[in-house]
């Protein structure tokens, strides 16, 4: 049977347009469809303009910091609106990149909502296209049903287009999100309060770095209220009113609902053509992103599985390869994946968490490094660095890496090459120091904090 496209692609985020590209490259016929703006939730609401809030807020800690080197300035003041317009500018520029690149690549972007109208015909638009194989990719949005009342709350959608930033605000949920941006609001003097369920944030985090995430969020002046998520949300934008669980209000001018993200699925069709969801709403896929209909494939944030933009683009990149490219064993190994928190300071983290470990039956020593860096010799912040080695005590190999403190997410990537190598523990001792660093300690760890499991 003649179909118009080997490939349509749902969804022009970063790993819908990567494995566009690729399926191109390999010579099939691409079609690419987006309802939206063209770069997806990381380039446009998600990770780019997060991380340029980020490096604002880090500027304030920074005019701080100054004076204790000998700088001397007039007050600091941050400007929301100017942040405003440089990130707009920004997002545009990188739309425009990947655009470009599509067009570049060969692929045709269609412009409108995607939907199945049977199992080989995408309707989007004005138009109907068949496809030999589709791929969704239509990533995920917020959760605005967690707690009764939160669905007319912002979201961090919302708090990235803020012209000012509110006199006050109260952050709801304790995963990445949450933490990231109630330590950036924090960070750029709005007085914060994190309401969460748990009695530490970043559930699924090694515990040593959940502890001292709530350490570092309250020396940032974050107000934390474990326990203490809302039991129901009323009041109207400007003026907030959080029912709590021992039945006390709260009132804030701002909230930012983070509780969580659910796969972009509903509307696509999929039931009908037999593709099945889990009850997170998630597309099932096997190893290889395959759903339950043979030629529909399914990966990034909309599968649910690690929820993190280079996932999607390895995934999607792996399923073109397999069709057009005759790579017949492309698949993405999720199970060693790094990631970073983007608060202050940051976490980058590899591997399981220790108590993870040892529930799996893992015997384990634990090497961990707590110290002030030598940057805040003048600084007068407290602000420690820890990290932690976690090795197999038969292999000697290096199972997990965790660390949070300045620069975090940039050395544990360079260490993820060394874990996906299979470095174990003496591979770091014979490894000679770069000094003076943080990052050295790494290669220094001789004392045995425990031997567990
Ligand atoms: P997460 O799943 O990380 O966190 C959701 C939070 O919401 C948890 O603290 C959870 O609490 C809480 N929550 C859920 N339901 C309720 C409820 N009914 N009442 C109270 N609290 C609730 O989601 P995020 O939205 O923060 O991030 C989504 C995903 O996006 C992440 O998992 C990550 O993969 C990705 N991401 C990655 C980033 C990075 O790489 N730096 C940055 C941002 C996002 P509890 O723990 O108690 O369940």
């Amino acid at each position: 049977m003649a179909f118009d496209f080997d490939l349509v692609v749902l969804g022009a985020g970063s790993g819908g347009v990567a494995a566009s590209r690729r399926a191109a490259l390999h010579g099939a016929k691409v079609a690419i469809v987006e309802a939206g703006r063209v770069g997806g939730t990381c380039v446009l609401r998600g990770c780019v303009p997060k991380k340029l809030l980020m490096y604002a807020a880090q500027y304030g800690d920074a005019f701080a910091e100054a004076a204790g080197y000998g700088w001397q300035f007039g007050a600091a003041a941050f400007d929301m609106a100017r942040w405003q317009a440089a990130k707009t500018t920004e997002t545009a520029r990188l739309e425009g990149v990947y655009r470009s690149m599509l067009a570049q690549g060969g692929v045709e972007l269609v412009e409108g909502q995607g939907r199945f109208v049977d199992a080989h015909t995408i309707a989007a638009g004005t138009r109907k296209l068949s496809a030999r194989h589709v791929l969704i990719a239509t990533g995920a949005a917020p959760v605005r049903d967690a707690i009764p009342g939160i669905e007319r709350c912002p979201t961090s959608d919302d708090l990235l287009d803020l012209a000012a930033l509110p006199a006050r605000a109260a952050v709801v949920g304790a995963g990445y999100i949450a933490v990231e941006f109630a330590s950036m609001l924090a960070r750029l003097g709005v007085p914060v309060s994190l309401l969460y369920r748990a009695p530490l944030p970043l559930r699924g985090f090694d515990d040593d770095l959940r502890r001292r995430a709530a350490d570092a969020l309250a020396a940032a002046g974050v107000t934390l209220m474990p326990g203490q998520a809302p039991l129901r949300i009323g009041g109207a934008p400007g003026a907030w009113r959080l029912t709590l669980p021992a039945g006390v209000t709260l009132d804030v001018p701002w909230l930012l609902n983070a509780t969580g993200r659910r796969p972009n699925t509903a509307d696509l069709g999929l039931e009908a053509i037999g593709v099945t969801t889990d009850s997170h709403a998630a597309v099932r896929v096997d190893a290889r992103c395959q759903s339950s209909v043979p030629h529909v494939f399914a990966i990034g944030d909309v599968t649910n599985r690690k929820n993190l933009t280079p996932v999607a683009i390895a995934e999607g990149r792996a399923v073109a390869d397999r069709l057009f490219g005759g790579v017949r064993d492309a698949q993405v190994d999720l199970s060693r994946v790094a990631s970073a928190v983007f608060m202050l300071p940051p976490i980058g983290t590899i591997g399981p968490s220790e108590s993870d470990l040892i529930a799996a039956g893992t015997t384990l020593r634990a090497y961990e490094a707590d110290f002030k860096p030598m940057r805040h010799a003048f600084t007068g912040r407290g602000e420690r660095t820890y990290m932690k080695l976690l090795v197999d005590d038969a292999s000697d190999r290096v199972l997990a890496v965790h660390m949070i403190g300045a620069d975090a997410p940039e050395i544990v990537q360079s260490l993820a090459v060394a874990l996906s190598a299979g470095a174990t523990k003496a591979h770091f001792d014979a490894t000679i120091a770069v000094h003076p660093t943080a990052a050295e300690e790494f290669v220094l760890l001789r004392t045995l904090a425990r031997r567990s499991g």
